[in-house]
């Protein structure tokens, strides 16, 4: 076949980005900015200094340099084990009998397992120039964890890792990886801090929640000399690296001459999406392109589809600043769904203001139509995709079947966020046929709006 576009489009070294970019910059109304809860005023660097580092607050609070230079040593880190792969997936295309073609960039080939390592390198690395000891951190199914075990063993950083109880239980062998890194994990809520022991008080038997451990982890953090917080999503700095996947991308495409039609990524606190749409919706805002743009999130935790664009918190205990956001409120608890990185009750608050004007699409799933889509995915394509991830699978599908039904020659790139290899107990249990959907009822989600903090900016 002349001509042929290659399966796998691969980039150089010198091909890799040199900066992240930051799609604050190039928005024409910015997302509003984050408050402090006590003054109701915009967050200061000094406000947010006890909590996070120096090289991550002046990110975060960075709405106008399009490019931010990706230091030499982060690049270094990056090269271990990017660029990630970006795959044109031509047997998916075959037995869906499209005319579309579709792509999808592959972010689960670390060890890790998923895109978290492209924000952890870089938190672990700032805390390490500050002259840092130790960081604090939650997690929920386990990646976030595992990739800030890996950038603290490789710059000789201690870290705790407060782990969702139930998670820790049923992953045992992400427990056994964080601490192959040198980690240390406390399932919580645990008896080591304030905030775990008045959860435990309240229910002895809860199996936890992400909201929790986050309130656990800054309680730490702040109270211990020499140490910090990091976050694995939700925040700008985090999309900031995460552009990386879409600059990767991006300069892969453009070689080849290909422009995406249809962008789709999953959405749990919106990471990789944001990291992978960053130049393509720039180029969307700056009226270069006509792409559309597709977040897929659980039915179980549909902060974009059924959420509220309000000021809320980032966790239970209501300790965060406050973020403008498509939330489904901070004591939100969504049902046990496999796709473990998807829930949380807030969105990454560029995206939430993306979505409100309208350039951002998004969609719900529930979790046996992802599964659906991931087997038949796997079985053509060979690789076995993270339930997450699942959902960007399911989205691309659909879409490229509506490209056959009108024969529409449509490009189609989703983000393929990680790797399914720590979630067999999920494969087993749509195997077996056990697993279930869950929808939430209005009166669901009424009671979480409930806990959406009554502020003059949220009437
Ligand atoms: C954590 C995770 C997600 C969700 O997080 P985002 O910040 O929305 O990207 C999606 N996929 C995988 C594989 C994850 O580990």
């Amino acid at each position: 076949m002349k001509n042929k576009i290659p399966t796998r489009i691969y980039l150089t070294e010198d091909e890799m980005p040199k900066n992240w970019y930051n799609l604050r910059a190039i928005m024409k109304e910015k997302p509003d900015p984050i408050l402090h809860p006590g003054t109701l005023k915009p967050v200061t660097a000094d406000d947010l200094g006890p909590v996070f580092c120096k090289g991550v607050i002046e990110q975060e609070l960075d709405d106008t340099n399009l490019l931010i230079p990706i230091p030499d040593e982060i690049q270094d880190f990056y090269r271990a084990y990017r660029p990630s792969p970006l795959i044109r997936a031509y047997y998916l295309e075959k037995m869906l009998d499209t005319p579309a073609e579709i792509y999808y960039k592959f972010e689960g080939t670390n060890t890790s397992g998923s895109h978290k390592l492209n924000s952890a390198g870089p938190q672990a690395y700032y805390a390490m120039k500050e002259g840092l000891t130790s960081l604090t951190t939650e997690t929920g199914a386990g990646q976030w964890g595992t990739a800030m075990a890996m950038a603290c063993g490789f710059y000789n950083l201690k870290l705790i890792v407060y782990m969702v109880k139930v998670s820790s239980e049923q992953k045992p062998y992400r427990k056994a990886l964080m601490e192959a890194y040198g980690a240390q994990l406390i399932p919580s809520p645990s008896n080591t801090t304030e905030s775990g022991k008045k959860i435990l008080a309240a229910d002895p038997n809860t199996g936890g929640s992400l909201g929790c451990a986050i309130s656990e982890a800054i309680e730490v953090a702040v109270k211990t000399d020499k140490c910090r917080y990091v976050l694995g999503s939700v925040l700008n700095h985090v999309l900031l690296h995460q552009s990386v996947i879409g600059l990767e991308t991006k300069a892969a495409l453009d070689k080849y001459g290909v422009k995406p039609d249809i962008i789709i990524g999953c959405a749990g606190g919106g990471s990789n999406l944001g990291g992978l749409i960053a130049p393509f919706m720039g180029e969307k805002i700056e009226g270069k392109s006509n792409a559309r743009f597709i977040a897929v999130e659980p039915a179980s935790c549909p902060s974009f589809t059924r959420g509220r664009y309000a000021y809320d918190f980032g966790d239970t205990a209501k300790t965060t600043p406050l973020i403008r956001m498509q939330t489904l409120g901070n004591d939100f608890i969504p049902s046990a769904n496999h796709a473990g990185g998807l829930r949380y009750h807030g969105m990454n608050s560029t995206l939430s203001k993306l979505y409100k004007d309208s350039l951002l699409e998004a969609r719900s799933e529930v979790q046996t139509d992802v599964f659906d889509a991931a087997i038949k995915f796997m079985k053509v394509e060979g690789v076995l995709p993270a339930p997450e991830s699942s959902h960007a699978i399911k989205a691309a599908i659909d879409e490229a079947l509506v490209c056959k039904k009108k024969g529409e020659k449509k490009v189609i790139l989703f983000g393929l966020s990680g790797t399914g290899f720590f979630d067999m107990t999920a494969y087993a249990s749509y195997n077996n046929k056990t697993m279930s959907d869950h929808i939430p009822s209005d009166t669901d989600l009424e009671r979480g709006f409930a806990s959406i903090p009554d502020i003059p900016q949220n009437k």
